[in-house]
């Protein structure tokens, strides 16, 4: 689920930002719209407005334009005449032809027609009956208008000079804008009886005409008259008579300013877009690129946080994680979990003599030989070194462990091919099966290691598995290393016993130096328990100078040929360790020659070039050096060809198979015949019985050691069977 997220979130971010603009773009299609919209409603209004007042300031002007020749002493005077050519040339005709009304009529006191002219000719009055039935209540008003104007007054043509009634008509035939206004004098030296005043009609076409006059000043487009209100698109006015209803619509064209920006926008607004759209796709293509690198990125990161950078196995963190989860669900499923531990042994070793880069590789080898062994399930970890833990899921029984560990050990123990060169690792193990009520994890591991350490200090090579009394072996361990500080503060409790070597005719060469510890509360402790610990808690240093020193210290008290001291790889690895031993023999007064230092075969393991130079410097001071235990460790003939020594000591495994296993008489008899060729003297160690050592001495070995010639001995007991030889030797000398 966790690796979907950075996909996810760059799914969000894209929805939203298409959302967003999408979201955006619709906002701005809409308040261009609007604005659009309220442009061209704007603009509509204005021009509407304009309309009615041109349409209204013409209907307003036409009683105007009438009065010019209405109020006129001369307009009384010869319409009361009846004087029809004068009524021609300035009431009819020539109002025609200077305002362009299409009708005129005058109309007596009865209001009955008189004078009409149509355009620019006299015409029949019988023309005004098609007229008059809509005119007439137009006359009505002015009529009554006049007569509350002129009310109580002998000559009201002051007051008459204002009257006027207007507005369009529809006829059968035609709309027109109809105006009535009274004629009168203008000084009022005419005077006429109110109410006798004759009627000026005039009629004025809303035609194509008017139309134009009307649009043409504010540049209406299409403007014309017509019965109908505007359709669809289109914009208008009505033209409304006395009673307000529209008896004609005069329409043009809207103009529409946004639409017409909008549409020169155009262009410009559909490339904006589509280099909008292409920006987006080029944005939305870039985050999921980027998404994706940063996925690859995070998850890169996860791994390096969760897994070693050396093998790619997971890490502790990861191990942890796996190792709760493990037990949870051990808990849940009633299975069992089981930890191994695992330690190289010598990692060090390959590490200082084939270089880091070997020692790397070996890691890696050791974490693949580690997986090939465990199932999908399982998880084997690096915390770092030389150190592997393995988790096991569904572990049935503490056998089936047991034999877990077997292969582990066995697997590891092949040899490993690093970088050009060949290496012998093995490794130690060690494991623990968690009991269905272990939920701490720590103390899990805590016990691993427990059991890896006491594979460790049985000698590596081996597993171990927790068992119950291990902690209590643990704190046993710690008591006996104060134990142990102690009594090599005090000196007390630790004293060496010797073992003599002899010759194959009995006569003794030397003594070895063992050391016994002599524990204040659990007795004599064998030497295999407490040098390991002493190597193991930094003790051996201390211990191993003492030793040296007592040794030295007895044989130079005695004419013993030669004193055999055990060192343990630990101290010879110290840089001061050649000198101690110089300066030890120097202090004792023993001869060089008389010291012999035994070394384990283990040692040539550790850092070669320093030991080789080591053991030269001892060689070179007259120290003989033997290697002890011999052909027990890992490639015995190799060493002896690489290091000068002075003699061997076979193992007394050897010894104790002598007679009973063939192949072991042959192996025997080959190591005696090479060393031989070498120039090496061999020393066999644990000479029991008889058999043995006359088997022995008819393979050719000339030094012998053992129970059967000599018991480790009281450095009293020692000294006096010296002695004894001694005086043997001198009496044998004295009888010769
Ligand atoms: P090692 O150096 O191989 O010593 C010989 C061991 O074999 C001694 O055991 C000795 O008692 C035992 N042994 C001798 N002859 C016979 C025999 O005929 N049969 C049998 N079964 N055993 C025989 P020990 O004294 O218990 O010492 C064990 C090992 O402890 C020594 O093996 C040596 O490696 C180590 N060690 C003893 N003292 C010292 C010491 O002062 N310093 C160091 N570094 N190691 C020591
Ligand atoms: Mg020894
Ligand atoms: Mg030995």
């Amino acid at each position: 689920m966790r690796s979907n997220r950075p996909t996810s979130l760059s799914m969000q971010i894209v929805a939203s930002l298409i959302v967003l603009t999408v979201a955006s773009g619709l906002g701005l299609i809409v308040v261009g719209h609007n604005a659009v919209s309220l442009v061209d409603a704007t603009s509509a209004e204005q021009q509407a407005r304009f309309a009615t007042r041109n349409f209204a300031s013409i209907i307003a002007e036409q009683p105007e334009d009438q009065r010019s020749v209405t109020i006129w002493n001369d307009a009384v005077i010869r319409t009361a005449a009846r004087d029809f050519d004068w009524m021609d040339e300035n009431l009819g005709i020539w109002v025609h032809d200077y305002f362009g009304h299409d009708e005129t009529y005058v109309l007596d006191r009865d209001n009955l027609p008189y004078y009409a002219a149509v355009s620019s000719e006299r015409s029949s009055t019988d023309r005004y009956s098609e007229r008059a039935a809509l005119i007439a209540p137009m006359v009505t008003q002015l009529r009554e208008t006049m007569a509350t104007a002129s009310a109580g007054l002998d000559n009201p043509y002051e007051e008459l000079a204002d009257v006027s009634v207007a507005a369009p008509v529809k006829f059968n035939d035609v709309t027109a804008i109809v105006s009535l206004v009274p004629i009168i004098s203008e000084s009022g030296r005419v005077s006429q009886t109110p109410g006798a005043e004759s009627l000026h009609v005039a009629l004025q076409y809303i035609d194509a005409e008017l139309a134009q006059k009307i649009g043409a000043p504010i540049e209406l487009q299409d403007v014309a008259f017509g019965p109908l209100a505007p359709a669809e698109g289109q914009a208008g006015i009505p033209a409304t008579d006395l009673s307000g209803d529209a008896v004609a619509w005069l329409t043009w064209q809207p103009e529409r300013p946004g639409t017409t920006l909008l549409m020169e926008m155009l262009p410009v607004l559909l490339a904006s877009i589509a280099l909008g759209a292409l920006m987006l796709c080029w944005v939305i293509n870039r985050l999921v690129r980027l998404s994706s690198q940063l996925q690859v990125s995070e998850a890169q990161a996860r791994f390096l946080a969760n897994h070693d950078v050396l093998t790619g196995l997971p890490n502790r963190i990861l191990f942890q994680e796996r190792l709760t989860q493990a037990m949870h669900s051990a808990v849940r499923d009633d299975n069992l979990v089981a930890l191994v531990a695992i330690d190289l042994d010598n990692f060090k070793r390959i590490n200082d003599s084939l270089g880091h880069p070997a020692g790397d590789e070996l890691v890696r080898q050791v974490g693949n030989r580690l997986v090939d062994l465990v199932r999908a399930s399982d998880t084997v970890a690096r915390f770092g070194g030389d150190e592997f833990l393995i988790l096991l899921r569904d572990v049935s029984d503490e056998d089936q462990l047991r034999r877990f560990c077997e292969r582990i050990v066995v697997d590891l123990s092949h040899p490993y091919a690093l970088l050009g060169d060949t290496a012998n690792v093995g490794a130690s193990v060690g494991a623990v099966l968690a009991r269905a009520d272990d939920q701490d994890w720590d103390e899990l591991m805590r016990r691993a290691d427990i059991a890896l350490y006491r594979a460790k200090s049985d000698g590596k090579g081996r597993y171990s598995l927790f068992e119950a009394d291990i902690g209590k072996i643990e704190n046993e361990r710690n008591q006996l290393e104060s134990d142990l500080r102690k009594s090599l503060t005090s000196g007390t409790d630790l004293h060496l016993v010797y073992q003599p070597f002899f010759d194959e005719n009995g006569k003794m060469k030397g003594a070895e130096a063992l050391c016994r510890w002599n524990h204040p509360q659990r007795g004599a402790l064998s030497p295999e328990i407490f040098i390991g610990l002493a190597e193991q808690r930094g003790l051996i240093d201390q211990l191993g100078r003492w030793v040296l020193e007592t040794a030295c210290e007895f044989a130079a008290g005695t004419s013993l040929a030669k004193i055999a001291v055990n060192v343990s790889p630990i101290q010879l690895r110290h840089s001061d360790f050649v000198p101690m031993v110089l300066s030890t023999l120097r202090e004792t007064g023993l001869a060089p020659e008389r010291l012999e230092i035994e070394l384990t075969e283990q040692v040539l393991l550790d850092q070669p070039a320093d030991i080789r130079e080591k053991i030269g410097r001892l060689r070179a001071a007259g120290i003989s050096i033997a290697l002890d235990d011999f052909a027990t460790g890992n490639s015995s003939l190799q060493y002896l060809r690489d290091y000068r020594v002075d003699s061997i000591k076979i193992d007394r495994s050897f010894v104790a198979r002598l007679g009973k296993d063939d192949e072991c008489d042959h192996l025997v008899q080959a190591m005696l015949d090479l060393v031989r060729a070498m120039a090496i003297n061999v020393t066999v160690e644990g000479v029991e019985t008889q058999i043995q050592h006359d088997r022995l001495a008819s393979m050719g070995c000339k030094t012998f050691q053992g129970y059967l010639l000599g018991y480790p001995m009281e450095p009293g007991v020692l000294a006096s069977l010296i002695a004894n030889e001694a005086d043997a030797a001198e009496g044998s000398e004295a009888f010769a």
